[in-house]
């Protein structure tokens, strides 16, 4: 039976995906989730935030646009208030395209710091099924998972990565224009419209040739490519095997991770290696130690911290009475060496972050220590200082973590050894905490 809020969702057009799912006919249909309505437009702009009620259907897709502040000019704005919203929807994207306004998000560093807030909470609190950051407008595809709506996700990527642009620019005030503009994604053929449409902007906008040269965008292929090797039976377009990969990683289990590590290629950094370094430990620990990637020493021996940093991380472990291997786990952020032990590219950080995203799946431990800027950053998805992220428990995907300096740096600056040390005291402190509120009846 329908609801008046059934009845509200088929007059305006945003019957959702997951009734479709459940058998229900479309609207002014009688097919299945896999139709595409004759001639259904990408029609974005649809719902404005602020200015027209907006439903939430829950495990709903949505096209989402967001852009900067000052992307539209005045007199653009003012014109654009005469024509339907359909109308006023394809304008808003051809003036976008043409690059009015700052281009603030052509800044790598920016673009940088957007990709990590968006993919920070990617598989925990929504799916990313594509997204491109354009120089002054971003466009999603994304589905809110479990409690969280689209509003929150949105103000929370919007929030931290105007923060971030913001200290890059040395500016303050608005950087996001305050709406953002969705559409509930009708079906099958709506959602790969609306995909198509994504990953195409680069190219229609002008500034690539092809979808998978862009480098802000899920279509990215890299240099290297994510090989179609890895990913058997498809020969689809290059989103696709990339969501093909993640998924596949997540359903790994050990053996098959480190089989699938030791003969990886999807980065640059395969080309120079000697060895993958995948990790070692107690492969049910509750501390996991995080590092930013190999030298060369574990280069040459498969292992994680073996060299001069990696006896000082013994001895820092064996200070608060751990032991590499019993109840410890030590990883990186990238499992292959880069050359000159430079810090890991985005992009390849980006290609090795389901691997260890799989690892701490697997061991479940009770706290992550990252050790460095380079690992915290990365783990944490967002530009900061180690001095403004010490003393404090954060969280990756729900496991609590703290931040402490790389031994290599403590190698080569002595005096920080003692904030370490109050560091790793904090971590002691924080892993009593944690198992006690485990052991506590409530
Ligand atoms: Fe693969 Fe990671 Fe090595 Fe890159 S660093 S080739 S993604 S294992």
């Amino acid at each position: 039976m329908s609801s008046r809020r059934d009845e509200m969702l088929k007059e305006m057009g945003l019957w959702p995906r997951w009734r479709l799912r459940q058998g229900d006919a479309p609207l002014g249909g009688s097919g299945s989730a896999g139709d595409s309505p004759a001639a259904a437009p990408l029609v974005q702009g649809v719902h404005s935030r602020g200015y027209l009620p907006h439903l939430k259907a829950e495990g709903g897709v949505y096209f989402v646009t967001f852009r900067l502040a000052n992307s539209l000019p005045g007199d653009v704005l003012r014109q654009l208030e005469t024509l339907t919203p359909e109308q006023r929807s394809s304008q808003i994207d051809e003036h976008l395209d043409a690059g009015y306004g700052e281009a603030w998000l052509a800044v790598p560093e920016i673009a940088n710091a957007l990709r990590n807030a968006l993919l920070h909470f990617d598989g925990s609190r929504y799916r990313l099924q594509a997204w491109v950051i354009m120089p002054n407008h971003v466009h999603l595809l994304i589905e809110p998972l479990g409690k969280h709506s689209l509003s929150e996700v949105l103000q929370g990527v919007k929030s931290v990565s105007a923060h971030e642009a913001n200290r890059i620019l040395g500016r303050e005030g608005a950087f996001w224009q305050p709406e953002s503009y969705d559409h509930l994604v009708r079906n099958s053929g709506d959602f790969d419209r609306c995909r198509e449409y994504v990953l195409q902007n680069p190219v229609k906008a002008g500034l690539v040739s092809a979808a998978h040269e862009y480098p802000f965008s899920s279509g990215f292929r890299g240099a290297s490519s994510i090989a179609a090797k890895h990913v058997p039976g498809r020969a689809g377009g290059a989103p696709a095997l990339r969501d093909d990969r993640r998924a596949r990683i997540m359903r790994m289990d050990w053996s098959e991770l480190k089989a699938c590590v030791a003969s990886c290629v999807d980065c640059e950094l395969h080309a120079r290696r000697n060895k993958t370094v995948f990790g070692v430990g107690d492969e049910q620990a509750s501390w996991l130690f995080v590092g930013e990637g190999p030298g060369a020493d574990e280069d040459a021996q498969g292992e994680p911290f073996v060299g001069q940093a990696g006896r000082l991380l013994d001895s820092m472990l064996a200070a608060i009475e751990l032991k590499r291997g019993h109840d410890v786990y030590i990883g990186n952020i990238v499992k292959c060496r880069p050359p000159g032990n430079r810090t890991p590219q985005p992009q390849e950080a980006l290609a090795c972050e389901p691997y260890l995203q799989r690892q701490i799946e697997l061991i479940k431990p009770a706290l992550i220590v990252a050790l460095g800027k380079v690992a915290a950053v990365n783990l944490l998805g967002r530009e900061a200082t180690i001095a403004s992220l010490r003393g404090k428990v954060h969280e990756y995907r729900g496991t609590a973590l703290i931040v402490t300096y790389h031994p290599a740096y403590l190698l080569r600056s002595l005096p920080d050894k003692a904030k370490a040390w109050a560091d790793l005291c904090f971590a002691v402190d924080t892993m009593r905490g944690l198992k006690e509120r485990v052991t506590t009846p409530i």
